[in-house]
């Protein structure tokens, strides 16, 4: 049934950043009418365990819920799951939903992430070809997995290769195809790539890097492997398609807002739109931690601390966004926490031996410490962070030394 209705905050999106939105204003105090409106059908849920907890089985749905129903209901939230929000008019402060509903907002926070971005060439639609986003796609890889003996994943992201690490424990044989010449080559730098190709090869994926792929091979309307631009046919039953998202903003630019990969805010999160917020994977933000670059982050700690950012702003206790960026990865017995961007780092200091499996790469810009990636080195992770906030310039033989803890290093902030 369509829906109209009239809420002082409207959220459209109930993923992490949605739902949080909701949670920090509850939080803070704000009593006028929030309706947090999403397109999927079930309660709002963290998406990070379905490439990892969700996708193996070891957590049922009910474990990766975000709150439990009645969190929703004794906070008067209303949940309005199941619509698409298709039209935004800013001047009558209100949207349109695919069923024709019209809900009338004071505020409306835009948090509606990304779809997975498709293939393009032929077989890209077939039964077997799965992207990996909603707890709906999981589902329907899960329910094929009985019939499907060999899994070809394209693209060697963080999700790719979560789920592959996952496949291969479920005894399928993985092969991932990358394009570029090393995996996570867009997020990490060289020693953590070669360290997570080693990692899978030495588990039995055929992982194989500056591969292109010319189509999906199909028999009676289903996947049955990738050719690639050399002509070799990879067979498999299920093809996973992990090359990054394209950001669900289409209403909010068609009804003027400023953007394009994503929908441009200012650092309250504004959009350029009269009471129009976004927050989360659609937000293109200024980061501070990306030397000010114009960047969207793709992370729960992104999510969650922009939707406070924008609660604080309604609530009357403003705060610039400033919180450095964090992101982690659960692949085989390998828990990897990262720490700021290494994006344009000049040097890369290894500290610890990777054949060890504990070990961190620091990144250094004009001498001044970025960005951190540890594997399984929690202390790194938690001693690091400060670096990063601080910009530090430390020695980078001191940081090398992996007996030597960070917070004892001798460091310098960066001036302001
Ligand atoms: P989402 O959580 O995607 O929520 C957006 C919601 O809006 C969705 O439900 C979407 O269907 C809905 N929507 C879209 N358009 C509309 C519309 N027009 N109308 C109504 N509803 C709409 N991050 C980490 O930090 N660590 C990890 O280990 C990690 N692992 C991940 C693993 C996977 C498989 C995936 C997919 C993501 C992972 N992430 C991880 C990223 C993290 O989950 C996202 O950054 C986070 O979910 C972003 O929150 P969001 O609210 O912006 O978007």
């Amino acid at each position: 049934m369509s829906e109209t209705g009239q809420y002082d905050i409207l959220i459209v999106g109930a993923g992490h950043a949605g739902a949080q939105a909701a949670i920090s204003l509850r939080q803070r105090n704000y009593d006028g009418t929030i309706a947090l409106l999403g397109d999927e059908p079930s309660l709002p849920y963290e998406r990070p365990p379905l490439s990892k907890e969700y996708l193996s089985g070891d957590k049922p749905f009910e474990r990766i819920l975000l709150r439990p129903a009645v969190f929703w209901t004794d906070r008067a939230i209303t949940l309005l799951p199941g619509r698409t929000v298709v039209d935004v008019d800013p001047v009558a402060h209100q949207v349109t939903t695919a069923d024709g509903g019209i809900i009338v907002y004071g505020t409306l926070i835009w948090a509606t992430g990304g779809s997975p971005r498709r293939l393009t060439c032929t077989g890209h639609d077939l039964t077997g070809v799965h992207g990996v986003r909603t707890r709906a796609d999981v589902d329907q890889m899960m329910a094929e997995l009985p019939q499907v003996e060999r899994v070809v994943v394209i693209g060697g992201g963080y999700i790719g290769l979560e789920a592959a690490a996952v496949l291969t424990k479920l005894g399928r044989h993985v092969t991932v195809i990358e394009a570029q010449d090393r995996v996570l080559a867009r997020v990490a730098g060289e020693p953590l790539s070669r360290f997570y190709e080693a990692e899978h090869r030495a588990r039995g994926v055929d992982l194989r890097t500056g591969v292109a792929v010319s189509c999906i091979e199909e028999t009676d309307g289903a996947a049955c492997g990738v050719r690639l631009a050399d002509g070799e046919i990879l067979c498999c039953e299920m093809v996973i398609v992990g090359i990054g998202i394209v950001p669900a903003v289409a209403p909010l630019l068609a009804a003027g807002a400023e953007g394009d990969n994503g929908v441009m805010v200012d650092d309250h999160c504004r959009t350029t739109l009269p009471d129009v917020f976004a927050i989360g994977d659609c937000a293109a933000h200024a980061n501070a931690f990306a030397a000010g670059a114009t960047i969207r982050l793709e992370s729960v700690q992104n999510a969650n601390d922009q939707a406070t950012t924008v609660a604080k702003m309604l609530t009357g206790a403003a705060e610039p966004y400033h919180a450095v960026p964090w992101f982690w990865s659960n692949q085989y017995d390998l828990k990897l926490q990262t720490v700021g961007l290494s994006t344009g780092y000049d040097e890369a200091i290894l500290r610890g031996n990777p054949a060890e499996r504990s070990f961190s790469v620091i990144y250094l810009k004009a001498g001044h410490v970025i960005a951190l990636d540890c594997v399984n080195r929690v202390r790194d992770y938690v001693q690091g962070r400060a670096l990063v906030v601080g910009s530090f310039e430390a020695d980078p033989e001191l940081l090398a030394d992996p007996a030597i803890d960070l917070k004892a290093i001798p460091s310098k902030p960066a001036e302001v």
